[in-house]
């Protein structure tokens, strides 16, 4: 029975899920998939280490995170080669300024966790509700936490602080920054050396649901758009990104309770709110409403502004990497973004972008473009490997 390791990437909508073999050369994918439809009807789809579909499972009844599991479990029981799990890795989106390295969770850990539940209303509750999901099916099955903040725990300390009374700073109201098992794929994908000679100053942009870019120099943060929470930065699927303060104030004035506040920024906003659509981005470029067409402009003008501020940071730019849903799909995307940022040397040559290569640079580009499909499971597994057992050898479950 292969030894492997579960990786569990839990929001509020959906479960993604995926298993590592723990002891083979390369850690091979041996099966991955996810359940949609958390709150109402479930759903498991699961594709086999080919990316075949081998299951569709749905259940008659509303489920949340630990029905949820219970189908995931229930199903790889049943698989033919069952495996012997020696931990579940998950994705957590906050650690706050505490948690950089992936950690063990217990009880301890997990009320501390807990804290940040206000600070990430989307995903964090959401994660540890999977944990405590977990803790119920298998008590005695190690699970280690990944954070989606530790990449940017190097941010430039001018970039975490925020310009408040230094006191809230010492209580944590600083730049975190978030997407970071995504871009810490991106950035030992780099390291390794398959795309060739990057530069020091990479400008990664994730852009799916979630939206962010990362200065990264000489492979570590330097800055990000996203900050105290998932809020700031980049215009994404139904949150604003960075927006005047005063406009919070002025709703809260207008007799907005901070329930409708949080719903409106976190849940209506965004791709959604502007279009009046959609916040799926393949629906909006299908539509011939104007609606649409404006909430793809105002995507592209936001992430173009919030990347001159990070290539100013770096002063300048060597590479620039798309990826996550839209990044990796959306070629009218990445050309208008693309174009904009001629000024900084960026030249996209049409064709490769429409293939959907790799390497999407025009020949007399001064800034190399890429396309890597992000893989935050895989980071997941080999984080929580190296962090349960050097040799990932010792726990059952
Ligand atoms: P998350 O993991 O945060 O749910 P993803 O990285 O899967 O987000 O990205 C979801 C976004 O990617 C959606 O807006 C979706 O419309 C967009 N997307 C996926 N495929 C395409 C495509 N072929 N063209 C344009 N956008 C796409």
């Amino acid at each position: 029975m292969p030894r492997a390791v579960l990786c569990l990437n839990v929001g509020s909508s959906s479960l993604k899920f995926a298993a590592y073999d723990a002891a083979a050369a390369g850690r091979p994918r041996l099966f991955g998939g996810k359940v949609e439809g958390l709150g109402g009807a479930l759903r498991l789809l699961a594709h086999d280490a080919a990316g075949a579909l081998v299951e569709d499972r749905k259940t008659g009844d509303a489920g949340q995170a630990d029905a949820a599991l219970r189908l995931v479990f229930d199903w790889m029981a049943s698989r033919a080669e069952p495996v012997d799990l020696v931990g579940v890795g998950h994705r957590v989106v906050h650690g706050g300024g505490r948690y950089v390295d992936p950690v063990v969770v217990d009880d301890a850990v997990l009320a501390e966790l807990e804290r940040f539940d206000a600070l990430a209303p989307l995903h964090q509750p959401y994660n540890l509700a999977a944990i405590r999901a977990v803790t119920g099916l298998h008590p005695a099955l190690p699970q280690v936490a990944c954070f989606d903040t530790a990449f940017h725990h190097t941010i430039a300390p001018v970039a975490a602080r925020l310009p408040l009374p230094r006191a809230w700073h010492d209580r944590g109201v600083r730049r975190y920054g978030f997407h970071g098992l995504s871009y810490a794929y991106l950035a030992r994908t780099l390291a390794g050396g398959t795309h060739g000679a990057v530069g020091r100053r990479v400008l990664a942009a994730h852009l799916g649901s979630g939206a962010s870019l990362c200065a990264m120099v000489d492979g570590a943060s330097l800055d990000t758009t996203m900050g105290f929470t998932a809020l700031d930065g980049l215009m994404m699927g139904t949150r604003p990104g960075s927006l005047d303060p005063g406009v919070v104030l002025y709703l809260q004035a207008a007799g907005m309770a901070p329930a409708e506040l949080e719903d409106l920024l976190y849940r209506r906003s965004g791709l959604l709110g502007v279009s009046g659509i959609s916040a799926d981005m393949r629906v909006l470029e299908a539509s011939a409403a104007p609606e649409a067409r404006e909430a793809i402009d105002l995507f592209v003008w936001r992430t173009v502004r919030e990347a001159g501020g990070l290539v100013a940071a770096m002063g300048g730019l060597d590479t620039l990497v798309f990826t996550a849903g839209i990044g990796e799909n959306s070629p009218g995307v990445r050309a208008a973004i693309c174009e904009r940022l001629a000024y900084a040397g960026v030249r996209l040559d049409p064709l490769a972008n429409r293939e959907q290569r790799e390497s999407l640079h025009a020949d007399d580009s001064r800034v190399k473009i890429l396309r890597i499909p992000t893989d935050e499971e895989r980071m997941i597994a080999d984080e929580t490997l190296a962090r349960l057992a050097p040799e990932g050898a010792g726990e059952g479950a």
